[in-house]
């Protein structure tokens, strides 16, 4: 393939090709899409990316897939950089520094994770103080999803300021932290929301038990709550998983496992809508209901007078959650550091090559995560 920066620079008479183009010829390959384009996503090659000043070069080991990669792959999901077709892929990244600024503070070889989303560039005021997750204006943008190249390359950049470093401890469990850091944020704002009371919060109700749901349900019992998990499947993995964390597994009816558990906090993580609105309906007085799952559109008949009256009557609250600053990166690394590691390692159900991306896209039974190994993958790391 003809190097792009030389055909580039031969139309508008740039310099510094060459030195771009000795790089290009050893190209790397990234998994990359056209937003909007069901049928687009191939494994391409492309530039190795040029980091720039505070930048760290980065080599992936691992990639973790989620229902957001399989929307944008489906063509339903994702916008490609400005001035351009493609997007890479990915924004659930384990890797490993291979180069990096003397005052970035890693250092070659350290695990690292990217933050997914960066501010919005005018910015915000919940930006301007890092909380781009909270953004108002929604013009920020996302590595792999909205706007900015993901991380399944063989190389990336990542500036150094949303790179966090993972605890040599956790290894290769360190793919988990992004999809932790969103339940990290979430258990936060509902901390927050339970200090505005005296009542102190003891039963919690997870539904769906995929990733989100088990790592929203690991962090309920860390935090000693009586926990319980609603989700379709009665055998397998899932229950097994739940149980072994010391927390109770149901399948059924919100309405149903309501009446008898009375959950004062729920943290509804398939989006599915009818379980959405029982999760808003059905709970104990003064609950606070986290609405942390993206589903499909889908019209309901309810009450609205009377979801009303229960919510006001009942003090609940309801509110929704997404995505993760810096603060719930870490805090994600350091409640997978407390977790048990063979209990997180059963979460990774299916290692897929890089060569066979595609494979890892598609839902099998039984899985939990599904993660891309990159040729670069470390054989060790962690405690299995
Ligand atoms: C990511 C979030 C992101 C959201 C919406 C999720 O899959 O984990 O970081 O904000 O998608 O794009």
């Amino acid at each position: 393939m003809a190097c792009p920066w030389l055909s580039r620079a031969r139309r508008s008479g740039l310099g510094n090709a060459t030195a771009r183009c000795e790089r290009y010829n050893s190209a790397m390959r990234a998994i990359t899409v056209v937003p909007g384009d069901r049928a687009s996503a191939e494994l391409s090659e492309v530039p190795e990316p040029e980091p720039g000043a505070g930048d760290l070069l980065v080599q992936p080991l691992l990639l973790g897939v989620c229902g957001t990669d399989r929307e944008i792959v489906d063509g339903i999901h994702g916008e490609a950089p400005a001035g351009r077709d493609r997007l890479v892929l990915g924004h659930e990244l384990l890797g490993r520094v291979h180069s990096a600024p003397d005052a970035s503070g890693a250092s070659e070889g350290d695990l690292v994770v990217g933050i997914v989303r960066r501010p919005d560039p005018e910015p915000c005021v919940c930006c301007a103080h890092g909380e781009w997750d909270m953004c108002r204006n929604g013009r920020y943008t996302e590595r792999g999803i909205k706007a900015l190249d993901g991380y399944g390359a063989e190389l990336v950049t990542i500036e150094s300021d949303f790179a966090v470093r993972v605890d040599p401890e956790l290894g290769d469990l360190g793919v988990l932290m992004e999809p932790a850091s969103v339940l990290a944020k979430a258990w936060e704002q509902i901390d927050r929301i339970a200090g505005r009371a005296c009542a102190g919060h003891e039963r919690a109700l997870v539904t769906g038990a995929g990733p989100i749901g088990l790592l929203a349900a690991l962090m309920g019992v860390q935090r000693g709550l009586e926990l319980h998990v609603l989700d379709r499947a009665d055998e397998g993995i899932k229950p097994e998983l739940v149980r072994d964390l010391g927390a109770s597994y149901h399948t059924g009816s919100i309405e149903e496992l309501s009446a008898q558990i009375r959950p004062e906090i729920i943290v509804e993580c398939t989006g599915v809508a009818q379980l959405v609105m029982d999760a808003m309906q059905h709970n104990a007085p003064g609950a606070i209901v986290c609405l942390t799952g993206v589903g499909e559109s889908r019209s309901l008949t309810v009450d609205m007078g009377a979801l009303n009256n229960a919510v006001v009557l009942e003090n609940d609250v309801v509110f929704g959650s997404v995505n993760a600053n810096r603060r719930h990166f870490e805090q994600a690394g350091e409640a997978l550091v407390k977790a048990d590691r063979r209990w997180l390692r059963r979460l990774i159900t299916r290692h897929v090559p890089l060569e066979r991306w595609r494979d890892a896209l598609e839902k099998e039974e039984d899985d939990i995560k599904t993660v891309i190994e990159f040729p670069a993958a470390v054989s060790g790391g962690g405690d299995g």
